[in-house]
């Protein structure tokens, strides 16, 4: 069954991080503009967050329409208030599909919005094609990453996914590249909100986002405790990365859960991962199938990581890591 690509065209959900774009955001716009461009139909770009500072570099990646939602309570994010920002742009620009980064912002809103709206949601995707002239196939590891499912949204109704960060690239700026910009107002009352921010802090350099990080070293039970852990953080400071570990490391409390990566944890795509005392079970490795570069040091030269390694180091990590601490100051 096709599904008509809609005048509409394709939308991006545009994350916000600070007062920039987060960062998956011009990897949607990458990969939204393929799509628009296959399709012969417009690129636009959701900013849910009223930056309009944001907007020209919005136009600037490659979105021919924004729209901009003006209202003092969705400056700040909540899953109520912009679940109903997506459900109007929805209903008012009736988008083909629309691309939401499969950030920790993004897991929480889309299967809200999706339900709201009653589509389908696709999550985690890695790539997408067009079927026939307006199918959009959307692809994503299923069974384990045994295999990859190729999914489409039947109905009259937008196809709405969740991106996986780090699969795409992203889009280049045009300087001048101008578009139409859509104010949209909202109707949004506080008591529709039913969750608020009692207060807020920076974040904390161990909070990152493990999904989008372009170096993430991870410790495993070879670490053997939280001590090993600090030295593995000072590592990622250095490489500028986040730092995450296997199921038992997060299941002795050596890391968050949220840091756990593999089949029942995080799924990651960085450019470096760096794997410590780390096995290399099956169940651990679906979740760093995206890695560009995996180095791997373990004490044990039989240690199964060894055989999707890039570069295997066989050493003690107490011992090699405070050495390659000490090359890169
Ligand atoms: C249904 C199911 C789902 C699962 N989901 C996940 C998941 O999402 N993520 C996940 O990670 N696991 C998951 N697991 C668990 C998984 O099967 C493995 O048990 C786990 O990944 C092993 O963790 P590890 O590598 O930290 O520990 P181990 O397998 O114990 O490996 C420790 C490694 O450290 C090395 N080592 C020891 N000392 C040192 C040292 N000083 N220096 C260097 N190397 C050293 C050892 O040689 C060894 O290779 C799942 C299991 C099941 C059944």
């Amino acid at each position: 069954m096709e599904t008509e690509a809609k005048t509409g065209g394709i939308w991006i959900y545009a994350q916000t991080q600070g007062e920039k774009l987060h960062p998956v955001v011009y990897e949607l716009l990458g990969v939204g503009r393929r799509l628009a461009d296959e399709l012969s139909c417009p690129l636009g770009a959701m900013l849910a967050d009223c930056r309009e500072a944001l907007v020209e570099e919005l136009f600037e990646y490659g979105a021919d329409e924004v729209c901009i939602f003006e209202h003092s309570l969705l400056s700040q994010y909540s899953t109520d208030g912009y679940t109903k920002a997506v459900e109007q742009l929805v209903r008012e620009r009736q988008p083909f599909a629309l691309l939401i980064g499969g950030t920790d912002q993004g897991r929480d809103l889309a299967p809200r919005a999706a339900a709201r709206i009653k589509t389908g949601l696709t999550v985690d995707c890695i790539e997408f094609k067009i079927e026939g002239k307006h199918t959009l196939c959307q692809i994503r590891p299923a069974f384990g990453s045994r295999l990859m499912a190729e999914i489409v949204t039947v109905g009259n109704t937008v196809s709405m996914c969740t991106v996986r960060p780090g699969m795409f690239a992203p889009a280049v700026s045009v300087a001048g590249r101008r578009g139409k910009l859509w104010h949209c107002s909202l109707e949004l009352l506080p008591s529709e909100i039913r969750t608020r921010v009692v207060e807020s802090e920076p974040e904390e350099y161990e909070h990152r986002d493990l999904a989008c990080a372009r170096v993430v070293v991870a410790g495993g039970m070879g670490v053997g405790g939280r001590e090993g852990f600090e030295l593995l953080d000072k590592l990622s400071k250095h490489l500028g990365g986040v730092t995450g570990g296997t199921r038992p490391a997060a299941a002795n409390g050596w890391i968050s859960h949220e840091k756990m990566i593999g089949q029942t944890g995080r799924i990651i795509a960085p450019e470096l991962y760096i794997a410590c005392g780390i096995s290399g079970a099956v169940q651990h490795m679906l979740g760093v199938g995206g890695a560009k570069c995996v180095v791997a040091i373990n004490s044990n030269p039989d240690a199964p990581i060894f055989e999707t390694a890039d570069y295997g180091i066989v050493a003690d990590y107490r011992q090699f890591i405070p050495k390659l601490i000490e090359e890169l100051e």
